[in-house]
């Protein structure tokens, strides 16, 4: 069967980087988690006084520090750590702090441009599931089943909550909401990119469905567009 690209969209904490990670386990597909990309650039940023406390950007100083950048990912006992320049940054890009800063650094054009081409090398020889904003409308316009997630905004909030909380970080549900509402707009109103959902991706919203049925749903279209990919009308 041949190998495809599954690109999985959708907006802030809508549940995608965990059915992503699930799918490319269960298909034995390598998982990359764009936004952790974007994250780890917001990071250096931060850590290089490019962000101000007040979130004032130094887009100029960003933009030269991008050939310094080194961003990977290494598998672990959990699915997966980033590494920026070599460490693993993977639990302090998750924090509220990233999260309040990212989405503006991620509107730079020159930013998306380099992690754009970054992400492409990983879909060189396909077999890769990735999860993002803009994989099936900019990154993967060609991948072969594109699925965009929602779910409402409170849902949403209250997942990342849930995440956090078993993560050990300290945080309200109002603080999260506030951020996740921010992002989105952030997001889908940016002149490089947009959030939107590509014209020929599937759209699933799962406020109601549990993890099983998304699982379930996800790994259908799967095999659907595996059988198709490779000039089968049958899924085996
Ligand atoms: O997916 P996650 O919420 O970790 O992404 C963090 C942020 O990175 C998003 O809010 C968005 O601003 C940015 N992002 C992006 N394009 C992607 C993935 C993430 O602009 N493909």
């Amino acid at each position: 069967m041949k190998k495809i690209i599954v690109a999985i969209d959708g907006y802030s904490s809508s549940g995608k980087s965990s059915m992503a990670r699930r799918l490319a386990a269960e298909t034995g597909y390598r998982y990359i988690d764009s936004g952790a990309m974007y994250r780890a650039v917001t990071l250096f940023a931060m850590r290089h006084d490019m962000i101000g406390p007040d979130g004032a950007v130094d887009t100029e100083a960003i933009i030269k520090s991008l050939p310094e950048i080194e961003i990977d990912f290494r598998p672990s006992a959990n699915g997966q750590v980033t590494l920026l320049n070599g460490e693993d940054v993977e639990n302090e890009i998750r924090e509220l702090p990233v999260s309040n800063n990212v989405s503006p650094v991620s509107a730079i054009p020159e930013v998306r441009h380099a992690l754009v081409a970054k992400q492409q090398a990983f879909g060189r020889s396909r077999g890769i599931v990735m999860d993002g904003r803009d994989i099936g409308s900019t990154v993967f316009p060609d991948a072969e089943l594109k699925i965009f997630v929602n779910a409402s905004a409170q849902t949403r909030a209250q997942r990342r909550l849930k995440e956090l909380i078993e993560k050990g970080v300290a945080t309200n549900f109002e603080e999260i909401l506030a951020n996740v509402v921010h992002r989105d707009h952030i997001d889908t109103t940016r002149a490089e990119s947009p959030l939107r959902m590509a014209e020929d991706a599937i759209a699933l919203d799962n406020s109601n469905m549990t993890i099983e049925q998304q699982d379930k749903w996800l790994l259908e279209q799967f095999n659907i567009a595996v059988a198709k990919a490779s000039g089968s009308n049958t899924i085996s």
